[in-house]
């Protein structure tokens, strides 16, 4: 029987022996050692785009237009006018900065308000907690919900005492592990309180450091779980509170929400390109989200995404190059809000899926690279190993598993090979979705490097022979 099966498998695919590379319909036809020649004959236009992004007169480039940016249109949450704004000067300077098909896309977003909010602790002292509403919260009634609290180190000690839970404000204690792993309390501390019939619920801000700033974020209700308002407190808050419950200290507390949801906004996903020379139709996406949350300048979060991958095309179109394939700048809206218009965009452009060539995001920070980290298949990422050696000059070669991001994850699921920048996380928690997310922590050094690094990678898939085989 397995004898059967191996000669069947013999006749049916003939050549695979041959070409290694060749048995995907997508794959290239020649072996990896004519891709890597390919591939090392990029290093004088390599070494180029880094001088013009790190030393040229592009430098600090990107670190300047986001500055301008943030600080005119200030943060940038789903549904705000200056979200809208923002994307309407998008549109423009795209265009002024002499690129090709810039144009705008419309996405349906959603638009959630915090308004007034405060936390009050009453018992067993007068104070005021620094408070965040999360996305999407509903609103307390006027007066606020006074209440006991209630304070659990986990989901599992919540089931514990879901019997002392009813009538409460559940304040969660939880040790951060990892932003991964421990947002749950973020996403699902609402509705594991409210199924304990708890009256609101304070989650400890995900993050590994603290000077009393509470971080936002996205939450989400379940439609059988009746909605509790919810927000986010400091860690140092969280864990005054927990000292005080450990001591049989009675704690109240009078939440205040003015939180609202209004019917969804109009908006769009910002798009610009270099239009590929020998295969137009073929495209590779290079973006960040211009949404952020409505704390602090969203320059972190994903302002600094956004304007590497801008500066991606300005340095290629500086160069005076011009891939072979598209090379095509997107822009997202409402990303926060769970990559929303990027949807939207999967929706409208998924029947063109064969001529997507890769997919890039860069949303987690743009401090020191570290390298690239890549999704897609073993051929691929040999691939991906030979065009990161290209950045050799400085020093930023590896490629690291695990290309996902929120807004190309949906061409991920259908097998476009992804890429996602990989940097210095070590301070992206201190500051992401709060106040301190400013100015202030990017680092126009730093955003040269991530610039260089994203344009090389870009540049070269766009312009190589064969695309990145699936
Ligand atoms: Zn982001």
């Amino acid at each position: 029987m397995k004898l059967l099966y191996l000669i069947a498998l013999i006749c049916l695919f003939p050549q695979s022996e041959e070409n290694p590379l060749s048995s995907d319909n997508a794959g290239p036809r020649r072996s990896f050692e004519d891709i890597k020649r390919e591939i090392a004959g990029y290093s004088d236009v390599a070494k180029k785009i880094i001088d013009l992004a790190i030393h040229g007169k592009a430098q600090n480039r990107s670190y300047e237009r986001l500055a301008f940016f943030v600080d005119t249109f200030g943060p940038r949450v789903s549904g705000s006018r200056n979200l809208e704004l923002a994307i309407q000067y998008m549109h423009k300077v795209l265009k002024e900065d002499g690129l090709e098909n810039v144009h705008l896309e419309p996405a349906k977003i959603p638009h959630w308000e915090r308004w007034e909010e405060s936390a009050m602790m009453m018992k067993p002292r007068n104070y005021s907690i620094a408070l965040l509403g999360l996305g999407g919260s509903i609103g307390t009634p006027p007066e606020g919900i006074t209440a006991e609290v209630l304070v659990v180190t986990s989901f599992d000690d919540l089931h514990q005492k879901a019997q002392e839970a009813h009538g409460k404000i559940i304040v969660y204690n939880q040790r951060f592990v990892s932003y991964g792993e421990t947002v749950q309390y973020r996403v699902r501390g609402a509705v594991e309180a409210a199924k304990v019939g708890a009256k609101a619920s304070l989650i400890k801000s995900i993050t590994p450091f603290s000077i009393h700033s509470p971080h936002t974020g996205i939450q989400e209700y379940q439609s059988d779980v009746p909605k509790i308002p919810t927000a986010c407190i400091s860690v140092e808050d969280a864990e005054m509170m927990s000292r005080m419950s450990s001591r049989g200290t009675k704690i109240v507390v009078t939440l205040k929400m003015g939180a609202k949801t209004y019917p969804d906004a109009d908006s769009f996903n910002t798009v610009a390109e270099i239009v590929g020379s020998t295969y137009p139709e073929q495209v590779v996406l290079v973006s960040g989200h211009l949404d952020s949350w409505d704390v602090g300048q969203g320059a972190m979060d994903d302002g600094g995404g956004a304007f590497i991958s801008w500066e991606a095309l300005s340095l290629i179109k500086d160069l005076g190059l011009r891939p072979k394939r598209t090379l095509r700048l997107l822009l997202w809206t409402g990303e926060e809000q769970g990559g929303i218009g990027a949807e939207q965009y999967y929706k409208m452009h998924k029947e063109n899926i064969s001529n997507f060539d890769m997919v890039m995001e860069s949303d987690e920070g743009t401090f020191m690279p570290t390298g690239l980290a890549f999704t897609g298949s073993d051929k691929a990422r040999d691939i991906m190993k030979e065009i990161m050696k290209l950045l050799k000059p400085i020093n930023v070669t590896d490629v690291f598993e695990n290309g996902e991001g929120t807004d190309i994850n949906y061409w991920i699921h259908d097998g476009i090979p992804a890429a996602s920048l990989r940097d210095d996380l070590t301070r992206y928690f201190w500051f992401h979705h709060s106040q301190g997310d400013t100015m202030t922590v990017q680092d126009p050094i730093q955003m040269n490097l991530c610039a260089a690094l994203w344009t090389v990678v870009s540049y070269v898939i766009a312009d190589m022979d064969e695309k990145i085989p699936m």
